[in-house]
C-alpha cells in the first residue's frame, strides 16, 4: 500500500483493512491511556504554575453578586456578555489563570493558532466591529479579541484571577450559592454558572522514570519562555545550543514543530500516532472582506459552516476548508439510490481510503527522506482521530535538526539524559509534553476541579456517579439556580466550531436569567420528570458505534480502544454525529417560550 495512487484499481478493502488493523494493535497497548493526576500531582506541581502573569497578593474577598462565572474563557466570557445584556449587574468571573482567555491564556505555544476559521470562530465580531487580521487567526489575536470582549461587557475589573474555586454549596435558607476560593474568598451569589471548558485539565502521561530527568520540562499549556527565549511567533533563541524532545503529535504538537525546528539545535519529534494533516491554506484577511457584509452575517456564516458539516445542501460553501470537504464528506457519504446498507458501507469506506490516502500522499510529496514519510502517514479511518491542518508541519522534517522517532507504543522510559524508544537513549535538554488535555471523557464534576454540593447536601460528583443526568445539558436537579456552559460529552451537543455551541449556551443562560430575575424568581430547579425525560431522550439516540470504532486507531474519539465502554448518558444530543440544529431548536424555543417547561420555580416573596 505505501505509496500507492488513490484509484479503483488500486484500492483492495481487505488489504486496507488488515493494514489499519495492524497499525491499531501496535498502539493498542496496556496502559497506554495512564495518567498522572495533574491536579494533585506533587512532583510536577510547578508544571501547574502560570508562567505569564505574575502572582499578586490581595485580600480574600467577602461578598454577594449577582452572577459567579467559574472561566473566563470562550464560555464564560460570552455568558457574562449576554448576562450583561439581559441587565444583571454584579457578575464575578473566577479563574485559576492571571486573565481572560481560558484555553487561550494558556496556550501560548509557538505556533499557536486555531485551525477553525477565524471569522467564524471568534466570538461577536459584529458587537466589537472587529474582523480578524488572517483567515486563521494565531492565538495572541484570539485571547486580545476575548479580552476586548470581556471589557467591552466590563467583565474584567471584578474578576478574580489565579483565583481557584475550591468549593460551591446551595445555600437553601437564603437561596444562593456561597463559592469558596483557594485565595479564602467567600463569594455568593444568586446564579451559579460553570463555564470551565473541555481543555481546562493538562494530560500529562505516566511513563516509567519521567521524575528522573534531569533536564527542563514543560507542557505545551504551560510555555516556557524563560528557557526557550523569544515568544509566541519570535524565534526561540534560547534553544540554539539545546537539543529537545517533543512528545506528541495531535492539533498541539504539530504547530510547535516549525518553529522547534527554526530555533532548536536539534530536535526530536516523538511520535506515536501521526495525525492526518490537510492543508490549512491560511492567508491574511482579503481587504474587501468586511464589504457588504449585512447584519447577522457571522451566524449565517457559522449556520452554513456546521450545516455543511450536518451534510445539509448549502448553495455555496462560505468557509471551504478541509473541514467542510474532507471532514464533512466522511460524516456524509452520499447514497445513491437503491442501494443496500452493505453498499452504501463499503462506499463509505472506499471514499475515506481515497481521502486518507491524498493525506498519505501529501506527505509522500512533502517530506523528502521516504523512511520519515512512510512514518508520518495516518493509516486508519479519518474520524478515528481528530484531523489536523498545517502548511508547514510536515516541511519541518525536511531539516536536518529534525529527527522523527517512531514510537506507536508509547515512550519506553525516560532517564536523567532523556526519552528511550526501543531501547535507544535519546539525550535532550530539555522535553517538552504536548500530550493534551483530559477533554471531554473526564466527566463535568472532575473537570470543573472542586466540589459543588447541592441540595441535600449532596455533591455533583453524587448525582453524576452513573453518568450525567440533566435538562439540555445544562442544568441538574437538587443544583438549583446553577448552569453549566453545553460542552460534549454532558447530554448537549457536539460541533467542531466550539464558539458557536458557546454562543447558544451564552443565549440560553443570559436570556434565561434576564427573564427569571424579571418575574421575580428566586430559585429554579429542573423536575425530575423533565431532567428524566431529557436523559432518556439522550440515551435513546446513542447509537453504539463499538463494532466500527474499535477498529480505529486508539484515541480520545474511541475511548482509547475501549468504545464500547461509553456511557450512553454521557453522551449527545442526536443520533449518529448529533443534531445541532435540532438541539439549538429546542433550546432557542423553550427559552422563547417563556414558560421554562420542566422547572420548578420559587417566586420571591412580595410581603418580606
Ligand atoms: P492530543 O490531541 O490529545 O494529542 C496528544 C498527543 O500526545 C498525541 O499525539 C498522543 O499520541 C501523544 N501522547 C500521549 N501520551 C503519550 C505517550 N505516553 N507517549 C507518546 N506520546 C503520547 O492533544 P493536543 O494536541 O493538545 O490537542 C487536544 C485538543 O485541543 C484537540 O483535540 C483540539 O480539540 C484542541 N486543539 C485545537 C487546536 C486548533 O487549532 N483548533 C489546536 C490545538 C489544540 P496518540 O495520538 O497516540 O494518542
Amino acid at each position: 500500500m505505501p505509496g500507492s495512487k488513490p484509484t479503483a484499481a488500486s484500492y483492495d478493502p481487505e488489504a486496507v483493512r488488515a493494514k489499519y488493523l495492524a497499525e491499531r494493535d501496535k498502539r493498542l497497548v496496556p496502559h497506554r491511556a495512564d495518567i498522572r493526576d495533574l491536579q494533585a500531582d506533587e512532583h510536577f506541581a510547578r508544571y501547574r504554575d502560570d508562567p505569564f502573569t505574575p502572582f499578586i497578593q490581595r485580600d480574600s474577598v467577602a461578598d454577594d453578586v449577582d452572577v459567579v462565572i467559574v472561566g473566563g474563557g470562550i464560555a464564560g466570557v460570552l455568558a457574562g456578555a449576554r448576562l450583561r445584556k439581559a441587565g444583571i449587574e454584579r457578575i464575578r468571573i473566577i479563574d485559576q489563570a492571571g486573565g481572560i482567555g481560558g484555553t487561550w491564556y494558556w496556550n501560548r505555544y509557538p505556533g499557536v493558532m486555531c485551525d477553525v476559521e477565524s471569522y467564524i470562530y471568534l466570538p461577536m465580531l459584529e458587537e466589537l466591529d472587529y474582523i480578524p487580521t488572517q483567515r486563521y487567526a494565531f492565538g495572541e489575536e484570539i485571547r486580545r479579541h476575548l479580552g476586548a470582549v470581556a471589557n467591552r461587557f466590563d467583565l474584567v475589573d471584578d474578576a478574580l484571577f489565579h483565583t481557584g474555586v475550591t468549593r460551591a454549596e446551595w445555600q437553601e435558607d437564603v437561596s444562593r450559592w456561597r463559592v469558596h476560593t483557594d485565595r479564602g474568598d467567600e463569594v455568593s451569589c444568586r446564579w451559579y454558572v460553570l463555564a470551565v471548558g473541555i481543555l481546562n485539565l493538562m494530560k500529562l502521561p505516566t511513563i516509567q522514570g519521567m521524575e528522573d530527568f534531569a533536564g527542563r520540562s514543560f507542557h505545551t499549556a504551560r510555555w516556557d519562555y524563560e528557557y526557550t527565549g523569544g515568544g509566541p511567533g519570535e524565534p526561540l533563541t534560547g534553544l540554539a545550543d539545546k537539543v529537545v524532545g517533543l512528545i506528541g503529535t495531535g492539533a498541539s504538537g504539530i504547530q510547535c514543530v516549525p518553529p522547534l525546528a527554526e530555533s532548536a539545535k536539534h530536535l526530536y519529534v516523538f511520535q506515536r500516532t501521526p495525525s492526518a494533516i490537510g492543508e490549512r491554506g491560511n492567508r491574511p484577511t482579503d481587504s474587501d472582506f468586511a464589504h457588504g457584509l449585512e447584519p447577522g452575517w457571522q451566524r449565517a456564516r457559522m449556520d452554513n459552516f456546521q450545516g455543511i458539516l450536518m451534510g445539509r445542501p448549502a448553495e455555496v460553501d462560505q468557509v471551504d476548508d478541509g473541514w467542510t470537504q474532507h471532514y464533512a464528506a466522511v460524516q456524509h457519504p452520499p447514497r445513491a439510490d437503491g442501494m443496500t446498507m452493505t453498499e452504501y458501507l463499503r462506499s463509505a469506506e472506499a471514499l475515506d481510503y481515497g481521502i486518507m490516502e491524498t493525506h498519505r500522499l501529501r506527505v509522500e510529496e512533502l517530506v523528502a527522506d521516504p523512511a520519515t514519510a512512510e512514518i508520518l502517514k495516518p493509516y486508519y479511518r479519518y474520524l478515528c482521530k481528530r484531523p489536523c491542518f498545517h502548511d508547514e508541519y510536515l516541511l519541518a522534517f525536511n531539516n536536518p535538526n529534525v529527527t522523527l522517532i517512531d514510537c506507536p507504543a508509547g515512550i519506553e522510559r525516560i532517564t536523567e539524559q532523556g526519552p528511550v524508544v526501543d531501547g535507544q537513549q535519546y539525550e535532550v535538554d530539555c522535553i517538552i509534553y504536548g500530550t493534551g488535555f483530559e477533554a471531554e471523557l473526564t466527566p463535568l464534576f472532575r473537570r470543573v476541579g472542586h466540589e459543588i454540593v447541592g441540595r441535600g447536601g449532596v455533591t455533583l460528583a453524587e448525582k453524576w456517579a452513573d453518568g450525567a443526568a440533566s435538562l439540555f445539558g445544562m442544568m441538574s436537579r437538587g443544583f438549583p439556580n446553577m448552569f453549566v456552559m453545553p460542552a460534549p460529552g454532558q447530554q448537549a451537543v457536539v460541533t467542531v466550531n466550539y464558539t458557536q455551541l458557546a454562543v447558544l449556551g451564552a443565549e440560553l443562560i443570559g436570556g434565561a436569567v434576564g427573564l427569571l430575575e424579571r418575574r421575580g424568581v428566586e430559585v429554579f430547579d429542573v423536575s425530575a420528570e423533565a431532567e428524566e425525560a431529557w436523559t432518556q431522550e439522550i440515551v435513546d439516540s446513542f447509537v453504539d458505534s463499538s463494532a466500527v470504532m474499535s477498529a480505529c486507531t486508539p484515541s480520545r474519539i474511541n475511548n482509547e480502544g475501549h468504545p464500547e465502554a461509553r456511557n450512553p448518558r454521557d453522551g449527545n444530543y442526536g443520533r449518529g454525529f448529533g443534531d445541532w440544529f435540532g438541539y439549538r431548536e429546542r433550546l432557542e424555543q423553550w427559552l422563547e417560550s417563556g414558560t421554562f417547561e420542566g422547572l420548578e420555580l420559587k417566586v420571591r416573596s412580595t410581603t418580606s
